[in-house]
């Protein structure tokens, strides 16, 4: 498959894999690669067009993703948040002036924040404590986020709470959008996380203590956070592919090494050992990209179908993770060095079974989706496709 945003970022690629090494050993933020990604038309490349950006599809999105995660995962992280998650979220459910304000950020080269988890609610974010308390025409925010991608270089935050009305009534969870340059008073962030790996992308933790919102700046759709979180399989989809990506580009390093490292006289790919690992990789690279494709394609016209984006994200995540390192393992000792990117790249994929949704926590909710459907019993007990079932 081919397609020009595909093709745009492909050539973005070598001088992101140039940089790689110096972000992730000096944890700085890419400002040149955002650049980078604003002159492609990349940043923002879902916006619908009305507001500036290309309207390119989810599934555009991933083959662009793919091209940079195989080169610098913590660029790909920034070209994925500025077309899903957060952003998503305001295109779909936002009002005209909402949308307008945050495309503008995301196009200049802001990536958004997205702001879920807290000390006590992490893979339970419905436990979350912080408060958008009704006052005439403004909410005040209070509260800690912990772990946000972006914290501390993002402009745009979309801050997760939990919404009380008048006379105190609590209206679940809503939306508000923040914008932190300058930090209006009260937002603080107060620590950054020492990570393993995308050592260049600050996790922050952020305190909010009678943070200003204007009414105006409130998302708070129909169905509140449950279309929130709809906006969050995109995410995932995104995610997954990163983790997909990196997989893939230390598959093609190790393909490349095989043939020229040599050992007992010819080279280690004569060795069926290795060839069958290699197969073993490459199939599940393979698979993964279906299944992330698949799941983009659901999303056409609104966002990825939440079961296929679980799915993907879940298979994609952990493939990526022993991938990964099953090509450091081919290296050698070679591997283990920073003379080879797969030091880096075993690091910089592990979050992926853990960011925006853990593997188990997936597995639940792939297995609920399962269990629910229904798989009536003929009489002679033949038991029909459950796919055939569900299409029904
Ligand atoms: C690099 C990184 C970036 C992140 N970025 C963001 C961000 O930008 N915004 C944001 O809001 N959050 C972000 N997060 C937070 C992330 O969403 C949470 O880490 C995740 O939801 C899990 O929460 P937790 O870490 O508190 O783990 P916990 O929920 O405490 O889970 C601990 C363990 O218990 C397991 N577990 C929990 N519940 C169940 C269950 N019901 N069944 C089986 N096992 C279960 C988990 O799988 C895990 O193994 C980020 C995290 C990382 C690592």
């Amino acid at each position: 498959m081919n397609n020009s945003y595909q093709t745009r970022a492909r050539a973005l690629a070598p001088a992101f894999a140039a940089m790689a090494p110096e972000w992730d050993r000096t944890r700085r933020y890419p400002w040149p690669n955002i650049d980078d990604l604003v002159g492609a038309g990349l940043m923002g490349m879902t916006i619908p067009r009305e507001f500036g950006g290309a309207g390119a599809s989810w599934l555009d999105c991933v083959l662009a993703v793919e091209e940079v995660a195989r080169e610098c995962a913590l660029s790909a992280r920034i070209l994925v948040e500025s077309n899903m998650g957060a952003i998503s979220a305001v295109m779909a459910y936002g009002t005209p002036q909402q949308k307008a304000f945050c495309a503008a950020l995301v196009l200049e080269g802001d990536k958004p924040a997205i702001c879920i988890s807290e000390p006590g609610a992490g893979s339970d974010a419905t436990a979350m404590q912080t408060t958008a308390k009704r006052d005439g025409d403004r909410y005040i925010l209070n509260g800690t986020k912990h772990w946000i991608t972006g914290g501390g270089v993002s402009k745009l935050h979309l801050v997760f709470a939990r919404v009380i009305g008048k006379g105190g009534r609590d209206e679940g969870i809503g939306g508000f959008i923040l914008h932190a340059d300058p930090a209006p008073d009260g937002f603080e962030v107060i620590r950054r996380e020492r990570t393993m790996g995308l050592c260049g992308m600050p996790e922050a933790e952020l305190r909010f203590t009678d943070v200003e919102i204007p009414a105006s700046r409130a998302l708070l759709p129909p169905r509140g956070f449950a279309d929130l979180m709809s906006a969050y399989n995109s995410q995932r989809v995104g995610a997954g592919t990163i983790a997909m990506g990196v997989a893939a580009g230390a598959l093609d390093r190790a393909t490349a090494y095989l043939n020229q490292r040599e050992q007992f006289g010819r080279p280690i790919a004569e060795f069926q050992g290795l060839q069958w690992m290699l197969a073993d990789m490459d199939t599940q690279v393979h698979a993964a990209r279906l299944m992330l494709h698949e799941a983009a394609r659901s999303g056409e016209g609104g966002f990825p179908d939440r079961n296929l984006a679980a799915r993907a994200k879940l298979f994609a995540s952990e493939m990526a993770v022993k991938v990964v390192n099953d090509a450091l393992q081919m290296f050698g000792a070679r591997g283990y060095s920073d003379a080879e990117p797969l030091e880096r790249m075993v690091r910089d994929v592990r979050m992926f079974t853990i960011g925006g949704g853990t593997a188990q926590v997936l597995r639940t909710q792939v297995a609920g989706h399962r269990l629910a459907i229904r798989v009536p019993q003929t009489r002679d007990g033949h038991i029909p496709s459950p796919v055939a079932v569900a299409a029904e």
